[in-house]
C-alpha cells in the first residue's frame, strides 16, 4: 500500500482506533493519520478498570498503554483527544469535528476514513438512574469515578446490576475492597452464555466469597436521600441497601453518527 500524500482519519482512540492508526503507519511511512476522540485517554486496557477500582492493578499507568506525544513521537500519528466527530459529509469527503475544550467545530478532510467509534454502556430510564453513585464502567474516567468513590470509605453496601461479566468482576473487586456486594440478575442464571449446571458452579464459587446473588429479579428503581445519593435499589422482589450501584447490563455500539450519515445521503 503506497498512500504518500493522503490523509487517513480515524474516529475513536481505544483499542481499534489506535491499532488500525499504527497498522496504517507500518503500511505507509508518509501517510498522514490523524486519531479524534472524544475521551482524555487513549489506547487504553479497559479489562484491567475493574483491577485498578480492587487495587490488584496499582498504578493507573498501567492502564493507559500509551499517550498522544508517544504516537506523535514514534509514528507520526497526530492524535486530538477531547474533539467529537459530529457529523460526516462522505461527498466532500470532511468531517466535522467539536473541539470540546474550546467549543470550536473544526473540519478534517480525509482520503479515507476509518469509524471506531465502540460503544457505549446501556443505562435504562429507570426511576431515581440519575442519582449520585450510580456507575457505568466503560473507559478509565469511569474506574477513576468508581475508584474515588470506593476510596472515600463511605461506601459500606453495593449493588451490581447485571451478573455477567463486567458485573462479577466488579463483585470480586468491591468484596476485596471491604464493601457488602449483592449482584441482582434478571434471568435464572449469571453469566448468560453459560449453560445453567456451569453457571451455578461459579455462582456457588461467587457466593463462597462473600457476594450476594439474587437471580430471576429485575431492578425497578432506586431511592436517594436528600444530598441526591443513591441509598436503595428496589427489585421486583426486594428492597436493597446501596451506597453504590454499578450498572453492568451490556452494551450498544455508538453507530448515531454513521446512522446521520446514512440519513443524509437517502
Ligand atoms: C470493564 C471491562 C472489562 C473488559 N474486559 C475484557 C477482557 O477481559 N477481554 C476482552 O477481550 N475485552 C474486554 N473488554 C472489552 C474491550 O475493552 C472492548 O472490546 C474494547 O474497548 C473495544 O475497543 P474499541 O476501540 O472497539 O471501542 P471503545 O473502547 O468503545 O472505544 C471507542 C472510542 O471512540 C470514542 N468515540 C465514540 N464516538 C465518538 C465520536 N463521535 N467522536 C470521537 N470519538 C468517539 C469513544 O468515546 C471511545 O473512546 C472489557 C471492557 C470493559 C468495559
Amino acid at each position: 500500500m503506497s498512500n504518500g500524500g493522503k490523509h487517513l482519519v480515524i474516529i475513536g482512540g481505544v483499542a481499534a482506533g489506535m491499532k488500525a492508526a499504527a497498522k496504517a503507519r507500518r503500511e505507509s511511512p508518509t501517510m498522514k493519520i490523524t486519531v479524534v476522540t472524544d475521551e482524555q485517554y487513549i489506547s487504553y486496557a479497559s479489562c484491567g478498570t475493574p483491577y485498578f477500582i480492587g487495587n490488584i492493578v496499582k498504578d493507573s499507568k498501567k492502564l493507559i498503554l500509551r499517550e498522544s506525544p508517544y504516537f506523535k513521537n514514534m509514528h507520526n500519528i497526530d492524535v486530538f483527544t477531547r474533539h467529537q466527530a459530529t457529523a460526516i459529509d462522505t461527498k466532500s469527503k470532511e468531517v466535522k469535528v467539536n473541539d470540546l475544550e474550546k467549543g470550536q467545530y473544526l473540519i478534517f478532510n480525509y482520503d479515507k476514513l476509518i469509524i471506531a467509534t465502540g460503544a457505549q454502556p446501556i443505562v435504562p430510564p429507570l426511576p431515581g438512574i440519575s442519582l449520585d453513585n450510580i456507575f457505568t464502567l466503560r473507559t478509565v474516567t469511569d474506574a477513576f469515578k468508581i475508584k474515588s468513590c470506593v476510596d472515600s470509605g463511605k461506601v459500606k453496601n453495593a449493588v451490581i446490576v447485571g451478573g455477567g461479566l463486567i458485573g462479577l468482576e466488579m463483585a470480586e473487586n468491591l468484596v476485596l475492597r471491604g464493601i457488602k456486594v449483592t449482584v441482582v440478575e434478571l434471568l435464572d442464571q449469571i453469566l448468560p452464555p453459560l449453560d445453567k449446571d456451569m453457571a451455578m458452579i461459579v455462582q456457588k464459587h461467587v457466593m463462597e466469597k462473600g457476594v450476594d446473588v439474587v437471580t430471576s429479579d429485575g431492578v425497578k428503581s432506586f431511592e436517594g436521600n436528600s444530598s441526591n445519593f443513591v441509598t436503595k435499589v428496589i427489585t421486583g422482589k426486594r428492597q436493597l441497601p446501596a451506597d453504590m450501584v454499578i450498572l453492568s447490563i451490556g452494551i450498544r455500539p455508538n453507530t448515531k453518527l454513521v446512522l446521520q450519515q446514512i440519513n443524509y445521503e437517502t
